[in-house]
């Protein structure tokens, strides 16, 4: 047993609803949670309302549903999504408190393995597609939004099959808790001393004015990733359009900012598998030339990966690069987690797709003509892959023509 696993368990759900979405009196928190994450998310309802929160809305969802739906569903129906799904979070958001949102992710990385790949991933960009102007909420970070993880039965046995399902849960809790700065027994200390590391390095990135990021590495990463017009380096806290901080990400390691969508060149290796809509992509690599991904391969659902980057023409480019050391705690678990939440902070990482408008100075209030015009790239999707390696070397070029050593042997060297 973990020592003290009530009292940890209650900081964590307080950690994430006080620092994490930092629910503010009078907004309405919607939090989405499988049912297998219900025991915290009754303790993050709970903890919402003392901190002042208007009301609590949980919206459940089950994995072995949703593999029936998925299953037996007719496609047309399962990509009808209709309109009050949309309205169910823009009547919070325009309400006069607004809201903010927190997602619990417990998800079986194999919850829809063997079903028709190319159905799933229509369905979730039919979702995508209806859900859109709530998503340029989150995206824009115009309300606060965290994602947050706790063990299931299924994803603790896919991490541990050796061992029984209790004892899977347990030590799969013991991870997240050491990962996400809770076992110490004061994580909004540890985190404040985590979010000052990580601004520090945040500060050095934008203070170099970089054009571009070269990554190598010997498993055959050549990789160069020119940045967007304006581009900024951000790290753990954002904040909302009302001024409120908070962290998208629990754990988070990155330090992050948006490529130019036009000026990627090279080829670069994953190095943790990637598990995309309940399966998993395994040992790929992508070819870009002036951005655009013009090959692909993968030794596991190479086809998968395919339809992800068929999504749309934006699905062709990446939105994001982050930066994440080898000794991340994350990494140095050694434990792949199969889940992108704890995956994307072991190691740098590239995402297929949209970027964040707050990657670029004041882009947040850009239009999507104006975002395109600095290299911002729009997608339906925004999917992390880890492209960091124990031997990872980047160079930065700064916009003065200097070469900075920003990584050398998967660590920061700033
Ligand atoms: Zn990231
Ligand atoms: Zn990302």
């Amino acid at each position: 047993m973990i020592e003290q696993f009530d009292s940890l368990l209650a900081k964590y759900a307080d950690f994430i609803v006080r620092v994490g979405v930092n629910v503010q009196p009078g907004q309405t928190l919607i939090i989405a949670a499988p049912i297998a994450a219900a025991p915290l998310a009754r303790l993050c309802a709970a903890s919402a309302f003392d901190a002042g929160a208007r009301d609590v809305r949980v919206d459940w969802s089950d994995e072995a549903l949703t593999r029936i739906r998925m299953e037996k569903g007719a496609e047309e129906a399962l990509c009808d999504v209709k309109p009050y799904a949309l309205r169910s979070y823009l009547d919070y958001a325009e309400s006069e408190g607004g809201v903010c949102v927190l997602n619990i992710h417990a998800d079986d990385p194999d919850a829809l393995a063997g079903l028709d790949a190319g159905k799933v991933s229509r369905v979730s960009s039919a979702r995508r597609r209806a859900l859109k102007p709530w998503r340029s909420y989150t995206m824009n970070d115009r309300v606060q939004w965290c994602i947050a993880a706790m063990p299931s039965p299924a994803w603790a046995k896919k991490l541990f099959p050796d061992l029984g399902e209790a004892d899977a849960v347990e030590k799969l809790w013991g991870l997240i808790f050491d990962t996400c700065r809770v076992t110490g027994g004061d994580p909004v200390r540890e985190w404040q001393a985590h979010l000052a590391r990580l601004t520090d390095l945040q500060n050095k990135m934008n203070a170099l004015d970089l054009a571009s990021v070269h990554f190598e590495s010997a498993n055959g990463t050549d990789l160069t990733v020119g940045l967007a017009d304006g581009a900024v380096w951000e790290s753990a806290a954002s904040v909302s359009e009302k001024g409120v901080t908070f962290l998208p990400n629990i754990p988070t390691e990155e330090v992050f900012t948006a490529p130019h969508k036009d000026k990627v060149e090279g080829v670069v290796y994953g190095t943790k598998p990637y598990i995309h809509g309940g399966q998993t992509i395994r040992d790929f690599h992508v070819t870009f030339r002036h951005g655009r991904i013009v090959e692909y391969g993968a030794a596991e659902n190479e086809a998968l990966l395919g339809e992800v980057l068929d999504t749309d023409e934006g699905a062709r480019h990446i939105g994001e690069v982050a930066l994440v050391p080898a000794s991340s705690p994350i990494n140095r678990s050694g434990v792949i987690f199969c889940n992108t939440l704890f995956d994307e902070n072991a190691a740098c990482h590239i995402a297929f797709g949209a970027s964040y408008p707050g990657t670029t100075r004041g882009g947040t209030a850009l239009t999507e003509e104006q975002l395109l015009a600095r290299g911002m790239n729009q997608s339906l999707i925004h999917e992390d892959v880890m492209i960091g390696a124990a031997d990872t070397r980047i160079t930065g070029h700064t916009r003065d023509g200097r070469d900075v050593a920003i990584f050398d042997g998967g660590e920061w060297v700033l």
